[in-house]
């Protein structure tokens, strides 16, 4: 695989929740497969570029994943991105939100049913109904109600759907942004918000960069992801043994 051969000039772009952690049903006790942290420092020494990028806030992302050297952070969508420096930056653009996220923040979680479960995540708010599947449509006219009401932006996951700040940042602005000037460019994600990712992958691809995108595949799986793929694995278990095998011993 041109990942393992090319690392040392090649882009690795990994999400977290589904792809380096199993789905939980409660969100703040997804962890890490074990051993993830020590792999990440690993592909970081390695590869030119290792991010992990992800909907969560960066401060959940670091509590998890510790400080791997080398590798990169995008939270909230590269909403926050913490740079091969260390610094934590934040979009400027989305921090104009803030307010009204906490607005709707408040509001849904004073108006959640039972088993539905707000998280706040600063610049955006997610809202899951994994733990009450009957409160589905509950949730989708919630967050279609906020975002009309306060032109914060409802985007779909897994069982849940996140109102954020109507900003052009997506995993797809990471991936163009971080990946770009590199000829192997290769993208690990489980969900629909790993589209724009896969997206900018293939236009890098077009522009001439050797590109991998895997799915990490189970019965939830977005068809769209799944047919944009070029390599399946089964689960998280799987998709950290194949980045074992990239990065190597
Ligand atoms: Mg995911």
């Amino acid at each position: 695989m041109p990942l393992r051969e090319r690392a040392e000039e090649a882009a690795l772009f990994l999400d977290y929740d589904g792809t380096l952690a199993p789905i939980v049903d409660d969100p703040a006790g997804a962890r890490p497969v074990p051993g993830v942290p020590e792999l990440l420092a690993r592909l970081g020494a390695r590869f030119g570029v290792v991010a992990v990028v992800s909907g969560r806030p960066l401060s959940y992302l670091q509590g998890a994943l510790g400080r791997p050297p080398a590798v990169r952070m995008a939270g909230l969508y590269g909403m926050e991105e913490v740079g091969a420096d260390g610094v934590l930056r934040r979009d400027p653009a989305a921090e104009g939100w803030r307010g009204s996220v906490q607005e709707v923040t408040d509001v849904l979680s004073r108006d959640a049913p039972p088993g539905v479960e707000v998280e706040p995540k600063g610049l955006a708010v997610t809202v899951h109904w994994r733990r009450a599947p009957e409160a589905e449509d509950w949730v989708r006219e919630a967050a279609a109600s906020a975002a009309a009401r306060t032109g914060l932006r409802a985007e779909p996951g897994r069982m849940s759907v996140e109102l954020r700040p109507p900003v052009a940042a997506d995993k797809g602005t990471v991936v163009s942004r971080l990946g770009a000037r590199h000829p192997v460019v290769g993208c690990f994600g489980d969900d629909l918000g790993d589209i724009p990712a896969f997206e900018a992958v293939a236009a890098l691809g077009r522009a001439g960069a050797t590109t991998v995108t895997v799915v990490v595949a189970d019965a939830e799986s977005p068809p769209q992801l799944l047919a944009m793929a070029d390599v399946s694995v089964a689960g998280p278990e799987a998709a950290v043994a194949l980045l074992e095998a990239i990065a190597g011993g």
